[in-house]
């Protein structure tokens, strides 16, 4: 789960980290007072999405001289004026993907003098299974192309979670970025801190791009990007209010609400799946044989019908999806569940897509029986192989 970078700054300044003092702004007449209640002389427009980018965005349908999702105004009322233009409209940024992400909350904070920017985030690194560090002195960009281009800017180095963390990762950090003097006291306290906040909210990801040094020479966290396990959310209600669902795909939040496990994709082939390894194996096997997959579903071993009707919906109101793939392992799952799942689905919002079903396990006789019977047109498979075939003929013919 993600959180906007004003609740994620509200996080770091409740634990201790250096952030400017900023307000939230949801509604336009707010702005005036808002920015009022900073002291100036400058201070920063920022709209507020789920998404990285802001500053090298664009709005669509933008007018002359209108620029990005993060501006510098002057005065109170000029700070107020781009918060006005910016509520409402749709930003397009890199990670926006075209159709852009409308912004429905802004963030107004005290403008910072900017002498360095850099790059510094934690991560849960699968590969090591520990915390891992990333920091470079090329801040303020996109880190990929830095990767791309040159590697050799990037430190990264993980944390033994047996010693934990000490004062040595911080001044790592710090030299690695070139500080000096207190700023390396500072950079120490800082990974601390944000090394404490990472564990204690079971975070998998969190991003200060950039980390500045100001013209006086201090230390501050200007942008945050934070995003939790959704795992471990049920430990952390304080986080859980931070939800913002406005920001989330429609789909996955639908089938969040019925536990699912579902992640929306571009491809054009629906998955129907039970087991996270068979649902990998199920995306891998429909691009060997030239389709994409439409999503990733493990529709777990307890399913009930309402369950797997609702992920049945969910895959057919995605307008990309043009074929649909039913592939079920019944261990715990039982093939008849599912099949009256599809049944009483496909009843509610119809077929208007290929459908392959693939049944094997626990109860396959009576679950190729429910389907056999119920008169929809379904290609049925043998193995998964086939499945994936078949599907992938249907679709692209
Ligand atoms: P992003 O584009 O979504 O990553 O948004 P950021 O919060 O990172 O802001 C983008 C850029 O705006 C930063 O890299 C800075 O160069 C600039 N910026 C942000 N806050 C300030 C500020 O307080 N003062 C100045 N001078 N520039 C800022
Ligand atoms: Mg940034």
């Amino acid at each position: 789960m993600n959180i906007h970078e004003y609740q994620a700054k509200a996080l770091l300044r409740s634990y201790g980290a250096p952030v400017s003092d900023g307000r939230p702004v949801m509604r336009a007449e707010e702005a005036k007072t808002a920015a009022g209640e900073l002291d100036g002389p400058l201070w920063v427009v920022k709209a507020q999405i789920h998404a990285g980018g802001r500053g090298k965005g664009h709005f669509k349908e933008a007018e002359a001289g209108e620029k990005g999702g993060v501006r510098l105004a002057r005065s109170v009322e000029e700070a107020a004026t781009f918060a006005k233009q910016m509520l409402g409209r749709t930003l397009v940024t890199h990670q926006t993907g075209a159709a852009g992400k409308q912004v429905n909350r802004i963030y107004i904070e005290d403008g910072s003098d900017i002498a360095r920017e850099f790059y510094l985030a934690l991560l849960v690194d699968r590969g090591s299974s520990r915390i891992s560090f990333v920091c470079s002195t090329e801040g303020g960009m996109d880190i990929e192309e830095v990767a791309a281009r040159t590697p050799e800017k990037i430190l990264s180095f993980s944390v033994d979670p047996a010693s934990g963390l000490s004062d040595f990762h911080g001044r790592r950090v710090a030299f690695a970025l070139g500080l000096e003097g207190n700023q390396v006291k500072q950079c120490v306290g800082l990974i601390k801190t944000l090394y404490r906040l990472f564990v204690e909210k079971d975070m998998e990801m969190l991003e200060i791009n950039p980390l500045v040094v100001m013209t006086d020479g201090n230390l501050k966290c200007l942008d945050a990007k934070m995003g939790f396990d959704g795992n471990a959310i049920y430990r952390h209600p304080e986080i859980a209010a931070l939800r913002d669902e406005t920001e989330e795909d429609p789909k996955e939040l639908a089938a969040s609400k019925f536990d699912l496990n579902y992640i929306a994709l571009d491809g054009e082939i629906g998955c129907m799946v039970n087991g996270a390894g068979l649902a990998m194996a199920t995306m891998d096997i429909i691009k060997l044989y030239g389709a994409e997959p439409a999503n990733f579903l493990d529709v777990g071993g307890g399913a009930t019908k309402e369950k797997v009707t609702e992920a049945f919906k969910i895959i057919t109101s995605d307008p990309n999806v043009k074929g649909i793939l039913v592939n079920i392992f019944g261990g715990i799952m039982r093939c008849d569940i599912i099949a009256e799942g599809v049944i009483a689905a496909v009843k509610e919002v119809g077929l208007k897509v290929p459908l392959v079903v693939r049944l094997e396990g626990t109860n396959v006789e009576k679950g190729k029986e429910i389907i056999q019977g119920s008169g929809l047109n379904v290609i049925a498979a043998d193995n998964l192989s086939d499945a994936a075939q078949k599907i992938v003929k249907a679709v692209k013919g």
